[in-house]
C-alpha cells in the first residue's frame, strides 16, 4: 500500500482490476495468485516451469517476483493470466523504457538484460522457454484477434480516463459544497 495516493493511482488500480477480470474470463476461473490453487499455479510456474530462476537473467539466488510479460497496464494491456506471468528478480522486473518513454516489450527487455550481463548466448534459450510457456504450455495465453486487442486498448483507456475524471470531479464537488454550505 502506498502512502500517498493520486487520481492516477486509483485509475491504474481500476485498470489492473479490469485486466484481472478479463484474464479470468478467458481462463474460465478465478486467478487470485494470493491464495489457493491459483497461488499453487504461480509457485509451479516459478519453481518448476522456470526452475526457480529469473526468466530474464537466469539468477536463482535472488527473491523472485511476478512479472507480467505483456505489461499489466494501459500501455500494453496484458491480462492477469498464468500464460502471462513469469518469475523475475527485482532488477529484471523493472521494465526499461525506449527513447519515447514507452515501456519496451518483454522480448526487448530480455535482449537488454542479456546484453547488460554479457550473456547473449543464453538469449535464445530463455526466449524459447518464455515463448513455450506463453503459447504452448498448459498455461498458454489466449490468442486474441486484432479486434479483441483494439477493444482491450479502447476500454482500458476509457476506464483509466473515466476513473481519473470521476476522481477529480469528486474533489471539486467536495470543495464546492464545503464552500457553499459549511464555510460561508
Ligand atoms: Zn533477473
Amino acid at each position: 500500500m502506498s502512502i500517498y495516493n493520486t487520481p492516477a493511482d486509483a485509475a491504474n488500480t481500476a485498470v489492473r482490476a479490469f485486466l484481472t477480470k478479463i484474464g479470468e474470463y478467458f481462463l474460465g476461473r478465478s486467478f487470485n495468485t494470493g491464495s489457493g490453487s491459483s497461488k499453487n499455479d504461480w509457485i509451479k510456474i516459478k519453481d518448476e516451469v522456470f526452475n526457480g530462476m529469473c526468466a530474464y537473467c537466469g539468477k536463482s539466488d535472488v527473491k523472485l517476483q511476478m512479472d507480467h510479460l505483456i505489461m499489466f497496464n494501459r500501455e500494453q494491456f496484458g491480462l492477469h493470466h498464468p500464460g502471462n506471468i513469469v518469475p523475475a528478480c527485482k532488477i529484471c522486473n523493472k521494465r526499461i523504457e525506449n527513447s519515447d518513454n514507452q515501456y519496451v516489450s518483454w522480448e526487448d527487455q530480455l535482449s537488454y538484460i542479456c546484453e547488460q550481463n554479457n550473456d547473449t548466448n543464453n538469449f535464445l534459450i530463455r526466449w524459447k522457454k518464455i515463448k513455450y510457456h506463453m503459447n504452448e504450455s498448459e498455461y498458454k495465453y489466449p490468442t486474441l484477434s486484432p479486434e479483441e486487442y483494439k477493444m482491450l486498448k479502447l476500454i482500458t483507456n476509457n476506464l483509466y480516463n473515466g476513473v481519473k475524471k470521476e476522481f477529480e470531479e469528486s474533489i471539486n464537488l467536495y470543495k464546492e459544497l464545503d464552500e457553499s454550505f459549511t464555510r460561508k
